[in-house]
């Protein structure tokens, strides 16, 4: 029959993940106590082994709920604490270690948390049980505890003491067990001594009669009885294994604590012998705590299953309402989102090839030849109010420009220079590189994936390290095949004809662009009116029609600072719409046909020049970076988020959606809600036979 208690501690162990659960609770045996009652020896003295937290610093300072695991076929004996995932302990010293680190985890200024540690230990020298130790019973509050300690320990012990658990209360022959505060503790809630064992400790401190007196105590008599235990080696030898000094697990301590308790109670036969009808002894102690848990256990069998199935009832009820019966698993939530974006993925490779490449470089160069044009051609500095010599209105002569005048040869050959030098090779790896990262973290946005960080991570690095990896021996390439134009440039009729078109488009965005400025400007100074006047201003000042004694911080004119400034902007822009209106003008007129009279149409041949670098740029760019990271790309991503990841790291992504976690954990506590209720099915029928069984002998 002892396999009954060792499935049912199954079942509470599978219980305990189902969670949040209060109703689910199987019972167990709690241990109270007051400090010093010897509590720790007992428990110690069942295991077999030195383990629990010692020291006079409150080291209990959080249940502990220890399962005993009786593992008859192997001679292994170790400790696992599952909430911690750490592996099996063997050495004893160690789980001691880890306990008492768990318990002075919690502060000082706390001193006890209700937040329970899990330890299973598995032995073939323990019976099954599932014992809860908790926080010693404390008489005065210590100097530096907080004052509510007493108060906040009996609320614990009281939270733990209720039905359907057994209680250990744990009481010192040499105190008054009138005084005893764990018998006190436990009368309250059981005032008929229905579900108390008493466990009288230090019997050797008493003598043998008034030993066997306490023992068969009348003032709060127990159904299960009291027990009465000696669980400490004989003085004259203990000091020699010293308890708690480390070294060994205890083991052989223990040996010699139980052969001393042997010899005292055989030394008292009398007393405490078979005909003296009290309980001594922690091998007695051992089997009663085993009785009484099968028999508890038992008992509560029916109000467990019952209350299980109505979880599962609503577990289930929540699943189809709330989640459609929908099956979902970690992996396979993982799996159909990589595969989504695998898909979205896909679709981006088809859409941004060499043509859209082409495109988005273009567009770059030709921001990089209007700034050189306005560099070398167009600018006419306002740089301050102060009357400034009139600059020859050189714009306007280009087109009738000599072509042959050898200035404006310097300036298209100096341009052009500065266009093919400008580091077109980290230019365009960057810009194609930066839209690739850019659509990835826009399919990211539009996937599963936007509401987990750690997939997030995942995916942004995988594309960034294939980018880094490639970047610099493909601007070092595309540097290199654009070499030749640095020295060179011969186009062909149909390439300044399209720089003719292009050109022409450019400029009208440009133009349109100043002139969206200059209606900003008029909305920021509160008007039109408002800006000619301040620009009216600007402009005599500059031709000198008005004197300004050196414009001040306060402004000039009538006009502040401020004011002035979006003046000045003002006329710069006006003043940049006039040429770029003029160079449109002269682009279309029909000296700027022809290729030969270059020198009249910088525009022109300068964009061609762009589109000249941007193609041949492109043409690697798809060979050394696209086509290697749209080849990499997944298959990194299998790495990253694929079958490389562990369970528990799919399960940990799976949850970071809160959406996700509640779909999952209404299935997980289904499924074993319903493992639960199949393993208690057959215990019951288990235990009816062997109830029948007992019947019928
Ligand atoms: P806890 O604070 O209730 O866990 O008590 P411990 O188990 O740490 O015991 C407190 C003190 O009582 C220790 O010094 C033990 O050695 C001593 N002690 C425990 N059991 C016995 C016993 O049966 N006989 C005697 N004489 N001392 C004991």
């Amino acid at each position: 029959m002892m396999v009954f208690t060792k499935k049912m501690i199954e079942i509470r162990n599978i219980l305990q993940k189902v969670g949040q659960s209060s109703t689910l609770t199987l019972p167990s045996i709690v241990v109270i106590g007051s400090q010093s009652s010897g509590k720790s020896s007992v428990l110690e003295a069942i295991v077999g082994h030195e383990f629990l937290p010692k020291g006079s610093n409150m080291v209990t300072r959080r249940p502990i709920e220890l399962t005993l695991v009786n593992t008859p076929d192997s001679k292994a004996e170790y400790g696992e604490f599952p909430d911690l995932g750490l592996r099996k302990i063997s050495d004893f010293t160690s789980i001691q270690r880890t306990l008492t680190e768990l318990n002075l985890a919690v502060p000082d200024s706390e001193c006890v948390s209700d937040d329970p540690i899990h330890l299973t230990i598995y032995s073939p020298n323990v019976p099954d049980l599932s014992l809860i130790d908790l926080p010693g019973y404390i008489q005065v509050v210590g100097h530096n505890q907080p004052l509510e300690l007493k108060q906040k320990i009996s609320e614990l012990c009281d939270k733990y003491i209720q039905p359907p658990n057994v209680i250990l209360a744990i009481s010192a022959a040499d105190v008054d067990l009138a005084n005893s505060t764990a018998l006190r503790a436990s009368r309250r809630v059981d005032p008929r001594g229905e579900r108390t064992i008493g466990v009288v400790t230090k019997m050797d401190l008493v003598d043998a009669t008034r030993g066997t007196a306490i023992l068969q105590d009348k003032q709060y008599p127990l159904r299960l009885g009291y027990v009465g235990v000696v669980s400490r080696a004989p003085q004259s030898i203990g000091g020699l294994f010293k308890k708690g000094s480390g070294g060994g697990d205890g083991s052989a301590l223990m040996n010699l604590i139980s052969k001393n308790e042997d010899s005292f109670f055989s030394a008292h036969p009398l007393e405490f012998g078979p005909t003296a009808d009290v309980s001594v002894g922690t091998a007695t102690l051992r089997k009663k705590l085993m009785n009484v848990l099968e028999q508890t256990m038992s008992a509560s069998l029916q109000g467990t299953t019952d209350a299980i199935r109505q979880e599962l009832e609503e577990a289930t009820y929540e699943f189809k309402v709330q989640y459609n019966d929908r099956p979902l698993s970690a992996e396979s939530y993982l799996a159909e989102s990589l595969d989504a974006f695998k898909h979205s993925f896909k679709q981006f490779a088809e859409d941004f090839g060499r043509p859209q490449m082409l495109q988005l470089l273009k567009r770059e160069l030709d921001q990089r030849v209007l700034d050189l044009l306005a560099q070398r051609y167009w600018n006419k500095p306002v740089s301050d109010l102060s009357p400034s010599v009139p600059e020859p209105d050189a714009l306007a002569d280009l087109p009738k420009a000599d072509p042959d005048s050898l200035y404006w040869h310097r300036q298209l050959d100096a341009s052009t220079a500065q266009l093919t030098k400008l580091g077109i090779g980290r230019l365009a790896t960057n810009v194609v590189a930066t839209n690739i990262q850019a659509g990835v973290d826009k399919l990211i946005a539009q996937s599963n994936f936007v509401n987990h960080p750690f997939a997030r991570q995942a995916i942004v690095e995988a594309a960034s390290s294939i980018l880094n990896d490639r970047f610099y021996s493909t601007s070092d390439q595309v540097e290199n095949c654009i070499k030749p134009y640095k020295f060179e440039i011969e186009l062909e009729q149909r390439e300044w004809d399209a720089g003719r078109d292009h050109s022409a488009g450019v400029l009208k965005d440009e133009l349109a662009a100043c002139q969206d400025a200059l209606k900003r400007l008029e909305g920021s100074v509160g008007g039109r009116r408002k800006l000619s006047e301040v620009m009216n201003f600007v402009d005599k000042a500059r031709r000198g029609d008005i004197a300004v004694e050196g414009e001040s911080r306060s402004g000039a004119g009538g006009f502040s600072a401020a004011l002035l400034q979006r003046g000045r902007e003002a006329v710069f822009l006006r003043d940049r719409a006039d040429i770029i209106n003029m160079r449109l003008l002269a682009t279309k007129h029909k000296q700027c046909r022809t290729m030969n009279n270059k020198y009249y149409c910088p525009e022109i041949f300068l964009d061609a020049v762009a589109t000249k670098l941007a193609s041949t740029a492109v043409l690697f760019l798809n060979v050394e970076l696209l086509s290697e990271f749209y080849y990499n790309f997944p298959r990194e991503l299998d790495q990253r988020l694929g079958r490389h990841l562990t369970d528990d790291e799919v399960e940990r992504f799976a949850k970071e959606d809160p959406k996700i976690r509640r779909h999952l954990e209404v299935i997980r506590r289904k499924e074993l809600l319903e493992l639960v209720l199949e393993k208690m099915e057959s215990l019951r029928q288990l235990d009816g036979r062997e109830k029948s069984r007992r019947g019928s002998n």
